[in-house]
């Protein structure tokens, strides 16, 4: 760890906070019966509870200093801050609560506030003065349970009086703040009239006193209520180590009725969708196999590390190995972010990147709804197959490349199979006539994000075999439009090539296409670069949380 001297000045701290756009997050509780009302209220308090908690997980020395921006803060209100030169601790506290610590994560973590120390990789999950080395030479000489539990999701790992490492149950080491939540999870379960979400909450409110989640994880896929929340220890991306333990947060949501019944119609075509993929049909599967839940949901509150830096707007959980192998795991998808997202920052993009006449043929309706048809397509197409006799998938034989591949799958087929269904007048042809639009313009928001992760490979991928089909074709002016007849071609060649080389398994042909295609050409770095003062991303203002009472 080394100090650090050059941090931010206020005008470039502004610039950074800028990158996310403020924007109101509500959903509508008013269906909602008198009990479960109370109990969204609860739910809400025990989410600030979970800020704190991530907060102290991250580093540990982040409430102390929160408390002195919060400090210098209070004392600054009233001063003009024109007068107050390079230092502003209203600002300085703003972005250090949009990245939950002093380390901008938009920017590989570089500190904004002086003297703080290099972002600690193991978080707070392993005593500040121990080295990754001692970490694993300790953990090397474990077996067995002891062994289970110092690798396992929910411990940290502390000296003991004599020095040694141990492990630490969060039951324990996080026992106040599991305590008040627990207490406020088990009034809500009292107050709720929905039989799913009592045995829920009562079972998670067990799992922070016990430390074993098994239970509450179960009762979390088998939830089917007007409230969906999220709530507990879960992804291990703060733990840069190992990726062992598990960071709280919070997600409390009501369910979407409109889109859930949409995706109960999707579900009933995708055999017929099976039947009529564009690609041999000796490679196709007969009899689909059991899909993996999905709900789609509008967002109260989020908190912890589901609020920090760049927003969730869909996630699959749990991570415990043992319940998705017993019972599956479950897809959330948070419509009302995604809408925030389409409003503040892909709209914006589309009004760079398109002709004026093009900009209202991108539409929250077609953007949502391919997402949605993106998470079904990935049930769809090859993953058992046969190579050279023997029985492999394609995970197996795509190896490093799959993953790339297999988003390009989701996407591009998504857009046929929601061609198709146009086609029958099973989903509102308004979608058919703005999707392709939309899809370009979302292209350019996932392609920001950079080609080095499988999203923004697999984007341009299709990006660039668009425009050699001449289905997405640069103008004079630099911007990019879609030629509908020659898209409905690209889709379903595109569809039949990686379908087939996933059904040949062809580590070869999937490499090919990855390093031709997964490219920024110079004609869409042009647009990336008139984008510079369009957000990053949004800064969520949780309106009804608010509100719940
Ligand atoms: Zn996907």
């Amino acid at each position: 760890m080394q100090e650090t001297s050059t941090v931010p000045d206020r005008a470039a701290l502004l610039t950074m906070t800028a990158r996310f756009a403020p924007v109101d997050i509500s959903a509508d509780a008013a269906k909602l019966s008198d009990g479960d009302r109370k109990a969204l209220a609860r739910l809400v308090e025990a989410a600030r509870i979970i800020d704190a908690l991530f907060l102290r997980q991250v580093w540990a020395g982040n409430d102390a200093l929160m408390q002195q921006l919060a400090h210098e803060s209070l004392a600054a209100t009233g001063t003009d801050i024109t007068t107050r030169g390079s230092k502003d601790p209203r600002a300085t506290l703003h972005y250090f609560l949009i990245n939950k610590g002093p380390w901008s994560r938009l920017d590989h973590n570089k500190p904004f506030i002086a003297g703080v120390p290099s972002k600690p990789e193991g978080a707070n999950f392993y005593p500040a003065d121990a080295s990754k080395e001692d970490v694993q030479k300790w953990l090397d000489s474990l077996s067995g349970d002891e062994k289970a539990r110092a690798t396992g999701f929910f411990t940290t790992i502390r000296r003991g009086a004599d020095r040694r490492l141990t492990a630490i149950p969060y039951s324990v080491e996080y026992q106040g703040e599991l305590g008040r939540m627990a207490a406020l999870l088990r009034e809500a379960a009292d107050l709720t009239t929905a039989p799913s979400l009592k045995k829920f909450l009562q079972a998670r409110a067990e799992a922070f006193l016990s430390n074993d989640y098994y239970a509450s994880d179960v009762a979390w896929m088998e939830l089917d209520a007007p409230i969906e929340p999220t709530i507990g220890p879960y992804e291990v991306y703060e733990d840069e180590w190992f990726n062992y333990k598990a960071a709280f947060e919070a997600f409390i949501t009501l369910r979407d009725d409109a889109e859930t019944a949409k995706l109960q119609t999707f579900s009933k075509h995708l055999q017929g969708l099976e039947d009529a993929l564009p690609i041999d049909p000796k490679y196709r599967s007969a009899k689909l196999g059991e899909l993996a839940p999905i709900r789609v949901v509008n967002v109260v509150m989020t908190a912890g590390d589901g609020n920090r830096g760049v927003q969730t707007a869909a996630f699959n959980l749990p991570n415990d190995e043992r319940v998705v192998r017993e019972k599956g795991s479950k897809r959330v998808m948070l419509k009302n972010v995604q809408d925030a997202k389409f409003r503040m920052v892909l709209q914006p993009i589309a009004r760079v990147a398109l002709p004026a006449a093009d900009q209202k043929r991108v539409s929250f309706d077609a953007f949502f709804t391919h997402i949605l048809m993106h998470e079904l397509m990935h049930g769809l197409g090859p993953h058992n197959i046969n190579v050279g006799g023997s029985a492999t998938t394609v995970r197996q034989q795509l190896k490093e490349t799959y993953s790339t591949i297999e988003e390009a799958k989701a996407d591009v087929s998504g857009l046929w199979a929601l061609a198709q269904l146009a086609n029958q007048k099973a989903i509102d042809p308004a979608i058919a006539r703005t999707m392709y639009t939309t899809f370009l313009a979302s292209a350019f928001r996932s392609i920001r994000f950079g080609i080095n992760e499988a999203h923004g490979r697999g984007i341009a991928i299709q990006m660039n075999y668009m425009l050699d089909k001449g289905a997405f074709r640069v103008n004079p002016d630099h911007t990019f439009s879609v030629d509908d007849a020659k898209m409905t071609d690209a889709i379903t060649s595109l569809t039949r090539e990686i379908m087939t080389l996933q059904a040949e398994g062809s580590y070869e042909k999937a490499k090919e296409l990855i390093t031709t295609l997964g490219v920024v050409r110079p004609q869409v770095q042009a647009v990336l670069d008139k984008l510079t003062s369009v957000p990053v991303d949004i800064e969520p203002r949780f309106t009804s949380a608010s509100a719940a009472r």
